[in-house]
Order: structure tokens, then C-alpha cells, then sequence
């Protein structure tokens, strides 16, 4: 007989006591088990199909799969969002397999078809041997229903095929951008017959991304309507705030959201972790907290030697192979090498073969830990273990959800540990459960009606059909006035028809859906010419400069030279002991003021910018421990970005009855700054990579000492106004991470930013708690009842003030 296993609670308590450690144990809440609600799955689904799934082990529904299933046979389009494992695939499976299946019974014509996005290929792979397994359960009926991939892999020989005979194809945003809308006349048939277009993980298309895979779907739902087609959207996600609001911005279509998960749940606890400060000396001085690299090592060690079935989720391959070399050396010393074999990294890019036997000897208990980066680019099942490490917040609570989702078989306990890195939104979280507990999961932003972002795809647009009156709407409000201005510069060509692209280039080519403008940057390697892979030209700067360590798929590389005129990265395979962190200097100008509103005499305002961004230098930080090593000079060419933010101005009336004095205002501003674009990822789906700040105690638009918090991509991505809408809550959160830090006088936990341009200096933790009290404290928010034109007040006292630099994303 099997030893009933112990429950969540006892592994933690183990876990913490084991080397005492209590005190790193901030938090630990426990979510009780949650039965499942079934229901029958609507009428109008085949047999076959059914009886395929319950071949699978599945008799009956749960109420969330048999609601989406119903509404997609209506003809409505629908988003699932519902947790980590709740089945979402079925849910529009069964119906689009029915519907497939029909199809193959029409007299003429090609039937009905179904295409697949997924944002990865190992996900579509997956899904694709799913299907295969539905199919093979029954009778052969389902073989009728032609399924197949259509990616960067697939074989010249084979595309033809697909697109001529395949009923359900399974692809991803990046081809039916670059490879199927530009060749729609080829895919007549299929557009004209698509009945369904499932877009599974819709919460990753977020931010730029989002906003272009959102008028890439555009373009499909313009060449289907051209064709006859008129297909019904099922969409997937994680957990979110207002689904139905996301899907319907992502589509452009009305959607109904399923929320109420039917779906069985053991018990979990789930609970937060610190790792303890070192004697290391970071920045100025400041206390460093130990990895949370290191501390993942050593629970995913103990948790091995306790015989639970761990995964650690780290953010980086190189973080997912440091935490598996370290746990495998410190279990050879304590139990011999057999035991530390059973644990492995995981580094993506394996083949199907490799992952079907990673996730065979998961399961079957062979392996007990397993380092990985997120769940998502896995392309590995690797739900059902007893316990979850999420070494650092992972950006979101829907994707804290979903690491965590990953830990607890059928009915049993599940451990997920949320482990704090060094940074003010982790230490935030750790001393605020609440914020992870009790809050919704946050929308998905993204904002398809960014210029920047339609511009390219209506040349695609256009390239694929002359563009005319009609397509106006399907577009959004920036299309009327975008397409003269594209006229004008070359781009397209006005004729009686509509608007052409005449140009030789494909119009595809404009855009790297995934990049954020500009032409890409190669990385090659200089000794053999092979190109590695592309940086975006925005992040080029920061990411490649001469002298870089650069991560790519888990090898790295030193950058030998930046060739910026042939948009070229010459590097060499290099393993340093340390990662480089680029400096730079930011200055920023208001163009427009869209909406402002009062806080007492103070203002908060959302509107359009100028940032002009130079990096300067880099520093060498010790990997596991982050020591500085050195500051090396750069030489490289200012760049500016037209975008978005938002930013706050308070008078020096305020700071005099706060007390705070003209010398501390810089240090205040700066370190306010720093926390709170450390925060905004906790109010908008974005990282805190994709935004940027800039502090001044006088800013010549303003007048007034103000900080502007922006997007780091052109035209904006929806960030910055989002912490505009939540800035209350979004600036009160910040001066909580302030005030409740441990530290004296400021620390990577807080106030200091790993990116500042600056530094980090000067910084004034005290001075910063004085100047956003001053700020929440005096009412509001009201809307303001005009918009003053931007006091150009003070310019000429401003001319002699500095502004405190920070780097852009
Ligand atoms: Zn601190
Ligand atoms: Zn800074």
C-alpha cells in the first residue's frame, strides 16, 4: 500500500525548518480544494467526437467546457478564461472537431476549416499531437479531419498540401503575417471555407505584440470576408480581469466570456519567500539580498531529497541551468550522484522525441526537480507535480496563476513557493499577500490603434487588396487621417480604386510583429558568420553595445564590435562570470497634454513625449552575487522615441510645507521614480523593461519639479496609461514599497533601479516617502475642468537645471 502523501502544509513546514529558515517565510496561504461542477455538452456536437473524448477518459464535461462549447455552436465567438489545466482545449475542440467533420460529409467543396493560432511552434506541435490522439481513439471516423502544421518548419513539399487539403491548420501570428495573408489567393478555398479560428494563450498577445497580432487578425478577417468567410473566433486564456474586453480589442469582434472555472482543484498552499540580506555591498553602499537564483537551488535541493516532484520556473535559460548545476552538486554531496541525475534543466529548442521523454520520466517519478524557463515556451506537459518554485514574480498575477497551476495531480496537495528577487516589486509582494490574494488577475493591455503599429499593417493590407472607404472601420479611428500621411511619404498610392502598394519589397517585410519599429540588428557570429538570431534596433543600444554579454538560447555571447551602419552585432562565444547592465542618459519633451487632472494643487497628466535616450557606458555585474567589477565608456549616438506617458508635477508651495528642501527634491523624485516604474507592472500587463522614467526638480515644459513615467516603445503600448487610469492605487502601492523596506537608506528592494542611467545616484529614500505623501495626501483625484496649455513658465531658470537621467526600455 502507498503511504498517503504528506500534505502541503507538512512539506512547508519541513521545507522552513530544515535549515532554519523561518524568518525567510513571509507568508503562506492556504486555498482549499474545490470540487468539480459538470454538465452535458450541448446538443448539436457528433458522436464521433464524443465518443473520441470519452475514449480519452472524459464522460462528461465541466460547466465551463460545455458552456463555451455551446455558445461557439451558436455562432457567438467566445473567450475561455479559466485556470491552469481547466481543459480549455476541449472546450472548443469538441465543437470545431463536429464542425470539421461535418464538412468532410458536404457534397462539393472543400467543407469547413479551422485554422490554429498558437504563440509558439511547441505549443501548435502539442496541440497538433492532441488532435492525433482524439483521432486515433475512435473508430477512424475523425481520421476524415485533416489536421497539419504550418510553420517555419514545414516542409516545402508539404505546404502545398495544406494549403490545398488540410481542414484544421495549426500556425502561429509570425507566418500568417509574413507567409499566409501575402498569399491569400493561393489559400482561397481554405479562407472561404473557415468556419473557426481558435487563438489559444490570447493573454501573451499583449502590449506592441498584442496590438500587432490584433491587426494582423484584422487583415485575415478582411481577406475572409472578401472570399465569403466569416469565421467564429474561440479564444483561450489564462485567468484575466474583463476577458470579453481584451478578446473583443484583440479581434475587433463583440466576444462572450466564460469565467466560471467547473473545473476540481486540490488543496494548495502557496507561499511567499525572502532570501536573506548578505554582507556583499551593492550600488552606494547598499545591502544585497542573497539570489533568489541561489535560494531556488537550495529549496529545489531539499524538496528532491524529500521526494516531491518539484519544477523551478526561472526567468532566464541561463538562470534555469545555474539553479539545475547548482541543486545536482550540492545533492551529490548529500545523497551521491544517482540522486542528483534526477534532476535536469530544461533549455527549450529540444525535439518532440526529447520532450516526450522529459515529460515521461517527470511523471513517472524518475526525475524529481526539474530548472526551466516559462511554462509556456516549454512545449513540455509538465502539470501534476507535487511543487512549484517561481523564482521571482513573473511579471503578472494571471502568470503567477498559471506557474503555479502547474503543481497538483487529481485530488492531491500542491507546495507552490513564490521566491522574492532583489527588487521593489517582489519585496512589495512578499510583505503584501493581499495584493496577490485578494486582487483580481490584471487585464491584458494592448492597443491596436497605435500609428506606429497600423501604419505597417495597412501597407500589408493594402499590398494584399487595395485598401478602400469601406476598410476604414475595420481598422479603427487612426486609419482615416494615417493613409495621406502614407501616401506622403511614399509608402502607399492613391487611385481611383484605393489606396495601392506599389513598392518592389514585400509590405510584410515592414514590420517584425514581435520587434517594437525600425530594422532589426543581426547577431552573427564574427569567426564563422553564422547569424544567430535579432535584436530589435530599439533595444540594440542596450542589448548588444560593444563589449555585451548577450544571453541567446542559453549560450553566451561576448559582442566583439556594433556595427550600427550595417545594423550588425559581431560577436564570440564568451562565458564570463558576469552579465553587463548598460548606462545611459535620458531627457524628455512634452508635445501634447491629453487629459490632466488635480490632486489638490498637484497635477497628474497623461499625454504624448519626446524621449531622447544616449547610453554611455556599462557595468560588469557578478553573476549570482551582483557585485559591481567596473564601468566601461561607450560611444554611441543619442536616439529618440516619439511615445507616450505619464507624469505628475507638485509645486513648490507643496514641497515647502512638506518640509522637504530644495537640495533633497532631486534624490526624492529619482528614487519615486525608480519604485514606481518598479510598481506599474502590478496595474498594467507590462514589464518593468518596457517602460522607462525621468525625474527633473524643474522640467522646462512643466515648470514644476515633476517625474514622467513613459513606454518604451514608439507610439506607446498602453502602459503609462494605464498607470494613469490606477495612479491612485499605483502610486499608493509605491509608497508602501517604500515605507515598508527594511533597509536605512535605500537598496535594490526599494528605491535603487537595475537599469538606472544614472548610477543610481542621487537617491533619497526619506525624501521620496515626504514627496509622495505630499502627493496622495491632498485629495482628488478630480478631473480637471480645462486642460491649461503646458506652462512654459521658468524656462529660462529650467535651461540651468539638470534632468535626472534614466534609461529607456
Ligand atoms: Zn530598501
Ligand atoms: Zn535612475
Amino acid at each position: 500500500m502507498k503511504p498517503r502523501p504528506d500534505s502541503p502544509a507538512t512539506v512547508l513546514k519541513r521545507l522552513a525548518e530544515a535549515r532554519g529558515r523561518q524568518d525567510r517565510l513571509t507568508h503562506s496561504e492556504h486555498l482549499p480544494a474545490r470540487a468539480a461542477r459538470f454538465a452535458p455538452w450541448p446538443a448539436g456536437l457528433r458522436p464521433e467526437v464524443l465518443a473520441a473524448v470519452a475514449a480519452g477518459g472524459i464522460d462528461r464535461p465541466w460547466t465551463h467546457q460545455a458552456e463555451a462549447a455551446n455558445l461557439a455552436n451558436l455562432g457567438k465567438h467566445v473567450v475561455i478564461a479559466t485556470g491552469t489545466a481547466s481543459g480549455k482545449s476541449l472546450a472548443y475542440l469538441a465543437p470545431v472537431l463536429s464542425a470539421l467533420l461535418e464538412g468532410t460529409e458536404a457534397a462539393n467543396g472543400r467543407g469547413a476549416t479551422c485554422l490554429y493560432l498558437s504563440p509558439t511552434k511547441a505549443l501548435a506541435a502539442d496541440q497538433l499531437r492532441r488532435i492525433g490522439e482524439l483521432r486515433a481513439a475512435e473508430d477512424g471516423a475523425l481520421q476524415r479531419v485533416r489536421a497539419a502544421a504550418y510553420d517555419g518548419d514545414t516542409p516545402f513539399q508539404q505546404r502545398e498540401w495544406v494549403r490545398q487539403y488540410a481542414s484544421l491548420v495549426l500556425t502561429n501570428p509570425d507566418m500568417l503575417h509574413r507567409g499566409i495573408l501575402p498569399a491569400h489567393a493561393r489559400w482561397a478555398s481554405f479562407l472561404r471555407a473557415l468556419r473557426f479560428v481558435v487563438i489559444d494563450e490570447c493573454h501573451t498577445y499583449r502590449g506592441v505584440f498584442g496590438s500587432h497580432v490584433a491587426q494582423v487578425l484584422r487583415r485575415l478577417r478582411r481577406l475572409c470576408a472578401r472570399y465569403g468567410g466569416e469565421p467564429v473566433f474561440l479564444l483561450a486564456s489564462a485567468t484575466s480581469a474583463d476577458p470579453a474586453v481584451s478578446a473583443g480589442r484583440l479581434t475587433g469582434l463583440p466576444v462572450t466570456a466564460v469565467t466560471d472555472d467547473g473545473s476540481p482543484r486540490g488543496e494548495t498552499v502557496f507561499a511567499l519567500w525572502e532570501p536573506p540580506l548578505t554582507e556583499l555591498q551593492g550600488e552606494q553602499g547598499a545591502p544585497v539580498r542573497r539570489s533568489a537564483t541561489a535560494e531556488a537551488a537550495d529549496l529545489l535541493t531539499d524538496l528532491v531529497l524529500d521526494r516531491i516532484r518539484t519544477v523551478a520556473f526561472v526567468r532566464s535559460r541561463r538562470g534555469a541551468e545555474l539553479v539545475a548545476v547548482i541543486a545536482q552538486e550540492r545533492l551529490t554531496e548529500a545523497a551521491g550522484p544517482e540522486t542528483a541525475r534526477r534532476v535536469a534543466a530544461y533549455r527549450g529548442g529540444y525535439l518532440p522525441e526529447e520532450r516526450r521523454a522529459l515529460e515521461r520520466a517527470l511523471h513517472s517519478g524518475r526525475l524529481l526537480g526539474l530548472a526551466a524557463t516559462s511554462a509556456l515556451e516549454l512545449g513540455v506537459d509538465v502539470a501534476g507535480l507535487d511543487a512549484v518554485l517561481l523564482t521571482g514574480y513573473p511579471g503578472t498575477r494571471a502568470g503567477l496563476w498559471q506557474q503555479a497551476g502547474r503543481a497538483g495531480r487529481a485530488g492531491q496537495g500542491a507546495l507552490a513557493v513564490l521566491i522574492a528577487r532583489d527588487d521593489p516589486l517582489d519585496t512589495y509582494l512578499v510583505h503584501h499577500p493581499d495584493s496577490l490574494f485578494r486582487q483580481p488577475v490584471e487585464a491584458t493591455v494592448l492597443d491596436p490603434d497605435n500609428p506606429h503599429v497600423l501604419a505597417p499593417h495597412l501597407c500589408a493590407a493594402a499590398s494584399e487588396l487595395p485598401l478602400t472607404d469601406s476598410d476604414l472601420e475595420l481598422f479603427g479611428p487612426s486609419t482615416a487621417p494615417l493613409l495621406p500621411q502614407l501616401e506622403r511619404r511614399g509608402m502607399l498610392r492613391r487611385r481611383p480604386g484605393g489606396y495601392f502598394w506599389t513598392r518592389r519589397e514585400r509590405a510584410a517585410d515592414l514590420v517584425d510583429i514581435r520587434g517594437s519599429g525600425g530594422a532589426p540588428v543581426r547577431i552573427v557570429e564574427a569567426d564563422t558568420g553564422r547569424l544567430l538570431g535579432t535584436v530589435d534596433a530599439g533595444s540594440a543600444h542596450t542589448a548588444v553595445h560593444t563589449g555585451a554579454i548577450h544571453l541567446h538560447q542559453g549560450s553566451s555571447y561576448r559582442v566583439r564590435e556594433l556595427d550600427l551602419e550595417e545594423s550588425v552585432a559581431l560577436v564570440e562565444a564568451a562565458d564570463p562570470p558576469y552579465s553587463t547592465v548598460a548606462r545611459d542618459t535620458t531627457s524628455i519633451t512634452v508635445l501634447a497634454t491629453d487629459r490632466a487632472v488635480a490632486w489638490g494643487d498637484a497635477r497628474l497628466c497623461f499625454g504624448s513625449v519626446e524621449v531622447t535616450n544616449q547610453v554611455v557606458s556599462f557595468l560588469k555585474r557578478r553573476l549570482l552575487t551582483g557585485e559591481i567589477l567596473g564601468e566601461t565608456k561607450l560611444d554611441l549616438p543619442p536616439r529618440t522615441l516619439r511615445t507616450r506617458a505619464v507624469w505628475w508635477c507638485v509645486t513648490d508651495d507643496q514641497l515647502d510645507d512638506a518640509g522637504l528642501l530644495p537640495e533633497e527634491l532631486p534624490g526624492a523624485a529619482h528614487a519615486a521614480e525608480h519604485a514606481s516604474i518598479g510598481l506599474l507592472p502590478l496595474f498594467a500587463t507590462c514589464d518593468r523593461w518596457d517602460i522607462g522614467g525621468v525625474s527633473t526638480p524643474l522640467h522646462p515644459d512643466t515648470g514644476l519639479p515633476t517625474v514622467f513615467v513613459y513606454d518604451g516603445h514608439p507610439g506607446g503600448a498602453g502602459f503609462a496609461e494605464r498607470g494613469f487610469q490606477r495612479a491612485r492605487e499605483w502610486l499608493g502601492a509605491t509608497l508602501d514599497a517604500i515605507t515598508a523596506c527594511e533597509c536605512e537608506r535605500g537598496c535594490p528592494s526599494c528605491i535603487q533601479s537595475p537599469k538606472c542611467g544614472n548610477g543610481n545616484e542621487p537617491l533619497d529614500k526619506a525624501g521620496s516617502i515626504r514627496l509622495l505623501r505630499l502627493l496622495l495626501g491632498t485629495g482628488g483625484p478630480e478631473e480637471a475642468a480645462s486642460v491649461p496649455a503646458v506652462a512654459k513658465a521658468a524656462v529660462a531658470k529650467a535651461a540651468g537645471s539638470a534632468q535626472s537621467p534614466e534609461p529607456s526600455a
